[in-house]
């Protein structure tokens, strides 16, 4: 579809090319491309990631600019010249509990995250875009579920100016370290994408894509939060195509 100049009628393409974006879990899969986009699009005037570890990019001249600042999630407080300056956060950092057990899937899912929040606000940033799942909810019998809606929770009580809440389904999309179970599902929804190309499953570009052109747009009745479904990654994604081509 054409973009509606009625649906997004303040767009400006140049509206944050005076702004800093940072990324947490630039090293994902979904985080990877939150970047490489941010960067051929130029569109934030810094990007600035924020890892547990430094990444040579080599002598690939789309990331000369960037700037990296390693942290120690377990101490985030102590790292707030990491998010010095910052607009605008895309987080997409995450495990799982078949890597990290438990404990650890709520440390890095829950706490690091709302941690990093923590200092990110403080640091005056404006915009929180957090990747979450399909199904997220506090108040889920199941872990995985419930961990992500206790994050949600947790973060947009922190009281940004905006939080965009992104639930993908299943991942799709090439992976260093390719994972059985998003394999499998993916396999299983063929016949339900067949009818329904936009209900169970994302690729992971989509994401990134409808992540960074949703933060051009301006939230429905001006709400401070907002929560894009499955169905809507794959609207904004196109409408990302469509905008910056
Ligand atoms: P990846 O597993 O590909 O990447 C996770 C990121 O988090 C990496 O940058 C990784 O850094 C970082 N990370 C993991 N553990 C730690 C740790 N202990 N300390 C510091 N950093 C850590 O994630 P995806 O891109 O697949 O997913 C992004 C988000 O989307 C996650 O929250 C995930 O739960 C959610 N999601 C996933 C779905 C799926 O089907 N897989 C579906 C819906 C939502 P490093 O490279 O250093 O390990």
């Amino acid at each position: 579809p054409e973009v509606d100049p009625m649906e997004f009628p303040d767009f400006d393409k140049t509206a944050l090319s005076t702004k800093t974006a940072f990324v947490l879990g630039h090293t994902g899969g979904i985080g990877q491309q939150i970047v490489r986009l941010l960067l051929e699009k130029r569109i934030f005037k810094n990007v600035v990631l924020i890892g547990r570890r430094e990444v040579d990019f080599g002598s690939d001249p789309l990331y000369k600019d960037v700037i990296q600042r390693v942290v120690d999630f377990d101490k985030i407080e102590e790292h707030p010249q990491a998010f010095e300056g910052v607009d605008v956060g895309f987080c997409a950092l995450g495990t799982t509990r078949a890597k990290a057990g438990k404990e650890g899937f709520i440390k890095v899912d829950h706490d690091y995250i709302v941690n990093s929040a923590k200092v990110a606000k403080a640091a005056g940033c404006q915009h929180f875009s957090l990747i979450s799942s399909t199904g997220a909810n506090p108040n889920s019998w199941f872990l995985y579920p419930r961990v992500k809606g206790e994050t949600e929770r947790d973060v947009e009580a922190l009281g940004f100016p905006r939080v965009t809440i992104i639930r993908p389904g299943v991942l799709e999309g090439e992976r260093a370290e390719p994972r059985l179970v998003e394999r499998v599902a993916v396999c299983a929804f063929k016949p339900i994408k067949y009818f329904r190309p936009t209900a169970l499953s994302v690729p992971m570009v989509t994401v990134a894509k409808a992540a960074i052109v949703d933060t051009f747009l301006k939230p429905e009745d001006g709400k401070a939060t907002e929560i894009l479904d499955n169905a809507a990654l794959h609207h904004r994604g196109v409408h990302f195509d469509k905008i910056f081509g």
